[in-house]
């Protein structure tokens, strides 16, 4: 807390990063930024002044940056993403600027400490799970990789909301989080594009007889204002930039009202178009068809297409070579819409013909899909997109025409396969299909894991992949390890580098070397020495944080299920296992019993129901099971509330076994299954998603896997499934599910949970958790038989932490810059 740290090497004060100069610069900045005395500092006066600090050494190489790509004018990347979950800024700037010593003293100059500090730190949550995660995290890989790439995002005001756990349920409060300002965002008033709505068509034609489309009559029409967010690679020169954009009312005012003199009335509809931008919606792998969306997807993209063309037209005068230097990502079908508007802004703007405009689309979009779950495919209404973007639907059945023409002469007479490939969908309601539109409207289309991407091809989309041979790809997701790894769990980063070298940090396919360690006895034991004090640091927080106050033993293993709140996840089938290991300890309490914490965290969407339920029982169970003086010290329950990226940073490191339990088939990729692995966490889990893959990684002996394959889901659903019949075969299965039923966990209201036992035994149990749960019982007696083990446990963790190389997301960005974009790193 004071200066008592002689610093010698870098306080030259010459050097901008020296700590003396740091220290200058941050009571510079309190002073004219915040103005603010240190007598009247509060922290965040102090937050801000570093933050400023950091962001003006950013801001030297974001300028040099964009400047080179301005005259070197090579291909550009632009991922177009409704979702960014970046979390905390400061402490991952710090890590790629190479920066965090020197911060460190300074800030200990003024008698202050970082970690203080970092405790005001604003994490945006502009997302809602993985796939908002892995948008940030291939912006920290295209940086580190020095690929010319920006991110597109929405700015919006409230992020994914904050979760409190009332009387153990889930209730939403507002995440406003700009509330007390953002000091890494730079606001771009002079980048405003105009975004219309609503309106009709009008067809003409010009001098030479071509026709010409005006959209007129456009009412509730908005500006996007952009705001820029510096994305520094890991100690490299690049600074890449994430754009979002935020709704701003424009200049005129609704005539209607403001000639009748309602003056008041104009000002505050035009303050309404601002909502557009105001919330994430919070839905995970859910569709809801709101028109509020439909405007937000649409300019979301509108505002991207118009400034990514600005930017090229900068340097060229024609559209000739647009694919050659633009390449756009689609992440989801969430920016399809982009699909439509750069035919729309080809022809309509730029007045190019429909074949340039076209070839010019298919060339320059490539589409991830994310999710094989029918109820999370877009669809659109053609008459919601009728009324709100009339241009757009126009273009979209002249996709489909041109395209099904195509069809109709590859496939003459194959209307079944017309059907299934439509962009249109008839019945039950006339929509828009976004997916077939991303399909037919990309050159590129990939899943993000191996088994995610065949399902893709044999059974989502099978005509498609028949039609395009080679359009369907595969890139596996992956995880930046500056995050998930060196910032988050700097107790393994430091054993790592004594043992392996730092290359690990930008290479992570470094970490294979330490297979050559994994039976060392005396690196088993720093091993199991770094576990313990993440464990220890993870109670500590269990202890002290108020909405928890509870003890947990750092001994137990330590049991974690930290995602989304779905069905398809199966929280539920963690759960049954906790209730029968319960019941076994109480029916024999002297027996040797492996002690076990088991801890969820997770976000359950608003409106969903079932998800909130499951909360409710793990809140429930977990009140019971840890009250009984009984099993108290065998048997622990914890609900972390607000999962979050801040939160995974504290969780993961201290993980022993990583339940990673989908039904096999509907979880896309996962990336928590790679951040637990490769902090050293063993995995059960079903072979589904990014799963069969750590399994090849790090070999079948280390990793538990149980439960159907997708081929066997999809067999046993083709067969019949009966649920009832694996209930009433197994006696521990139906003594759990009974205790839910008769309100063992809810004895003031024992029928809290029967929607829960009703899907179970009644709707057909759609996830099959009862199919699983046997050998799901079964694998989890191998995973205590293996930690009463402490060696050969600990050889394993070694190993999957050794396998974990092929999961960074640099190796799945240089896949997506060879396979997709055609790119190669701008050296400076
Ligand atoms: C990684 C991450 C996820 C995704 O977790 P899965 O287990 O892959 O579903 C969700 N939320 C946050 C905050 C994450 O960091």
């Amino acid at each position: 807390m004071n200066d008592s740290v002689p610093d010698t090497k870098s306080s030259s004060p010459s050097e901008t990063n020296g700590v003396d100069v740091i220290r200058d610069s941050i009571s510079q900045h309190l002073k004219y930024s915040q103005a603010k005395s240190p007598r009247t500092a509060t922290i965040m006066d102090y937050y801000n002044s570093i933050a400023l600090t950091v962001r003006d050494r950013l801001v030297e190489k974001w300028i040099e940056t964009q400047n080179r790509y301005f005259t070197k004018d090579p291909k550009r990347i632009y991922y177009l993403s409704m979702e960014y979950l970046v979390g905390r800024a400061l402490s991952n700037y710090l890590v790629n600027l190479d920066f965090k010593k020197e911060v460190c003293r300074a800030i200990e100059k003024l008698g202050l400490e970082l970690e203080e500090i970092e405790q005001s730190d604003i994490e945006a949550g502009l997302g809602n799970g993985g796939l908002g995660r892995l948008a940030a995290c291939y912006m920290d890989s295209l940086a580190t990789l020095g690929i010319p790439a920006g991110g597109y995002g929405m700015r919006y005001e409230y992020g994914i909301f904050y979760q409190k756990i009332i009387d153990g349920f889930q209730v939403e409060t507002a995440d406003n989080w700009l509330r007390k300002g953002y000091p890494w965002e730079l606001p771009r008033p002079d980048y405003l594009y105009p975004i219309r709505f609503y309106g009709h068509v009008q067809h003409t034609s010009n001098k030479e007889g071509r026709g010409i489309c005006h959209w007129v009559d456009s009412h509730d029409d908005v500006m996007a204002m952009a705001y820029d967010i510096p994305i520094p690679g890991y100690h490299n020169q690049t600074v890449n930039n994430l754009r979002l954009w935020s709704a701003r009312s424009t200049r005129e005012f609704d005539l209607g009202s403001f000639n009748e003199g309602d003056y008041v009335q104009a000002v505050t509809h035009k303050h309404e178009s601002e909502t557009l931008s105001k919330v994430l919606y919070p839905n995970d792998s859910n569709m809801q068809g709101k028109e509020l969306r439909l405007k937000q997807e649409y300019f979301f993209v509108s505002a991207s297409l118009q400034d990514i063309l600005r930017r090229y037209k900068r340097n060229h005068s024609t559209f000739e070579q647009f694919p050659q230097k633009v390449a756009i990502q689609l992440n989801d079908t969430h920016p399809a819409l982009a699909i439509p508007e750069l035919i729309r802004l080809l022809m309509d703007r730029e007045h190019r013909p429909w074949d340039e405009a076209w070839e010019i689309t298919i060339k320059t979009f490539a589409y991830t899909n994310h999710t094989v779950l029918p109820e999370a495919l877009e669809k659109w209404s053609v008459d919601l997109l009728q009324r709100v973007l009339p241009r757009h639907l126009e273009i979209i059945y002249h996709i489909n025409q041109d395209f099904l023409n195509r069809v109709q002469v590859s496939h003459p007479g194959n209307n079944a396969m017309l059907e299934k490939v439509s962009i249109v969908e008839e019945k039950p309601v006339k929509s828009i299909r976004m997916s077939n539109l991303a399909i037919v409207g990309s050159h590129s289309v990939n899943g993000v894991a191996a088994l995610h991407s065949d399902i893709l091809k044999s059974r989502v989309f099978p005509e498609f992949n028949k039609l395009f041979p080679g359009r369907f790809i595969n890139v596996t997701n992956g995880i930046t390890q500056r995050l998930w790894l060196k910032s988050c769990n700097p107790a393994l980063a430091d054993l790592l580098n004594d043992t392996i070298g730092d290359k690990w940090v930008t290479d992570l396919s470094q970490m294979k070397k330490l297979r050559n360690f994994a039976e060392d006895e005396n690196f088993q034991k720093r091993w199991r020495d770094v576990k313990m004090l993440n464990k220890i640091r993870l109670a500590k927080y269990i202890r002290e944080d108020k909405a928890l106050r509870m003890e947990i033993n750092p001994n137990h293993l330590l049991d974690i299920q930290v995602k989304r709140i779905h069905e398809y996840k199966r929280q539920l089938l963690c759960l049954l296992h906790v209730i029968v290991l319960y019941n076994r300890f109480k029916e024999n309490p002297n027996c040797d019993h492996v002690p076990r914490t088991v801890l969820f965290a997770g976000k359950a969407a608003p409106g969903y129901h079932m998800a909130k339920l499951i909360i409710k029982l793990i809140t429930s169970v977990a009140k019971r099971v840890n009250q009984d003086g009984q099993t108290a010290d065998k048997l622990r329950i914890v609900f972390i509330p607000n999962y979050s990226v801040n939160k995974a940073e504290g969780i993961i490191p201290g993980a022993d076994l990583s339940e990673q339990i989908s039904t096999a088939g509907m979880e896309a990729s996962g990336t928590g299954n790679m951040k637990l692995a490769l902090n050293g966490a063993l995995t059960i889990g079903t072979l589904d998603g990014a799963n069969v893959e750590i399994k090849n990684e790090v070999g079948e002996d280390n990793i538990f896997i149980f439960g159907l394959t997708a081929e066997q889901v999809d067999e046993l659903k083709t067969r019949g499934y009966n649920p009832q019949g694996y209930y009433e075969q197994n006696g521990e299965l139906k003594r759990a599910v009974g205790m839910i039923r008769d309100g063992y966990f809810s004895p003031d209201h024992p029928h809290l949970f029967q929607p829960l036992i009703d899907s179970l035994l009644v709707q057909g149990d759609r996830f099959m958790v009862l199919a699983d749960f046997a050998s799901y019982i079964k694998t989890q007696k191998e995973v205590e038989a293996l930690f009463l083990q402490p060696n050969e446990w600990t050889r394993k963790s070694i190993l999957n932490a050794a396998g974990m190389g092929l999961f960074s997301s640099d190796r799945a960005i240089r896949q997506y810059c060879e396979k997709i974009w055609n790119v190669h790193p701008l050296p400076k």
